[in-house]
């Protein structure tokens, strides 16, 4: 994928794991990619009308959270003590400002909490009780507490406690990166976490830098993977970083910072856009639930190391 000088691009992420290759079908696979469709679709309207990133970016991962197969909002993943707790995070790149909520579990679209943060208080992160009350304070939808809960995911963290299931499969993330007509650039994640992580675990995902990261000069960039590398690794920056003081291509850019996660044992990829419209969405997990539109082009998506299906929506 070559850089645009103009035009939009959304790029978007279900995680880089979730659930092993045993379990996989070939219906639920249909599934994920059907998925990953409508998120981008959901943001390529926004897009293709002359809207924001930022906006593009925040619809694209409601739809993703609403969507019990990813690990995010609906259908995220349960800590040790069985409770489910959510982290989110966004960054508007035009001008630096971004929210982020962490630890938080009851409104419904974790990401709209952290929207809500960034542009509805004088913070940038807010996590648990309090976290809850400002989201109750600016009236965002809250839901029943089985609204959250989905079997698949509680039968995950019975294998994680029973020592069964890889790290590899224990994450799952969902996010967006895009770049609107105008040249703005915006990062949106959101995420259950880690299955089986302690209560009060917070990993990358709502730490700005770390798993979000957007500035118009240089790039945006979502994160997925294990947290607390990307936490470590400061992996967001550091792309951004190397854009800025390097002056790396993003792809090369992306690629070395995936490489030195890989290095210390961190699994995880990312999505990222640049200023110029390139694209990067590596990951050195065997599999990154992913797609990605271009201004007229369709919508593609993949979740291996394979060719992108091309999508007719
Ligand atoms: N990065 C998320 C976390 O560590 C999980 C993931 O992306 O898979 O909470």
């Amino acid at each position: 994928m070559n850089g645009l000088a103009t035009g939009f691009v959304l790029a978007v992420h279900g995680g880089a794991g979730t659930i092993s290759g045993d379990r996989m079908t070939t219906s639920r696979l249909a599934s994920y990619h059907d998925g990953l469709c409508l998120a981008v679709a959901a943001g390529r309207s926004i897009l293709a009308g002359g809207g924001r990133a930022l906006d593009a970016v925040t619809e694209a991962v409601i739809a993703l959270e609403d969507n019990p197969l990813f690990n995010a909002g609906r259908g995220s993943v349960f800590t040790a003590a069985g409770t489910q707790e959510m982290d989110a995070s966004i960054m508007d790149g035009s001008n630096r400002r971004a929210g982020a909520v962490a630890g938080i579990f009851g409104p419904r679209n974790p990401i709209l909490a952290a929207r809500a943060v960034m542009e509805r208080s004088r913070h940038v992160l807010m996590i648990g009780e309090g976290a809850l009350s400002f989201c109750r304070e600016q009236g965002l939808a809250v839901a029943e507490p089985g609204y959250f809960y989905t079997e698949e995911r509680r039968q995950e963290l019975q294998r994680a406690l029973d020592g069964g299931e890889d790290a590899r499969y224990r994450h799952g993330t969902v996010g967006a990166v895009a770049r609107d007509r105008h040249g703005n650039l915006a990062a949106a994640t959101s995420t259950g976490g880690m299955t089986g992580k302690a209560p009060g675990r917070v990993g990358d995902s709502p730490i700005i830098g770390a798993g979000t990261y957007a500035d118009n000069a240089t790039c945006a960039v979502s994160a997925t993977g294990h947290g607390e590398f990307f936490i470590e690794h400061g992996a967001a920056f550091e792309i951004a970083a190397r854009l800025r003081h390097a002056h790396q291509p993003l792809p090369d850019a992306a690629q070395a910072v995936l490489d030195s996660l890989d290095a210390v044992g961190g699994s995880g990829g990312v999505v990222a856009v640049d200023r110029t419209g390139a694209t990067a969405l590596p990951f050195n997990t065997g599999r990154m639930y992913r797609g990605y539109v271009r201004d007229g082009g369709a919508i593609h998506t993949a979740i291996y190391d394979e060719p992108y299906r091309v999508q007719s929506m």
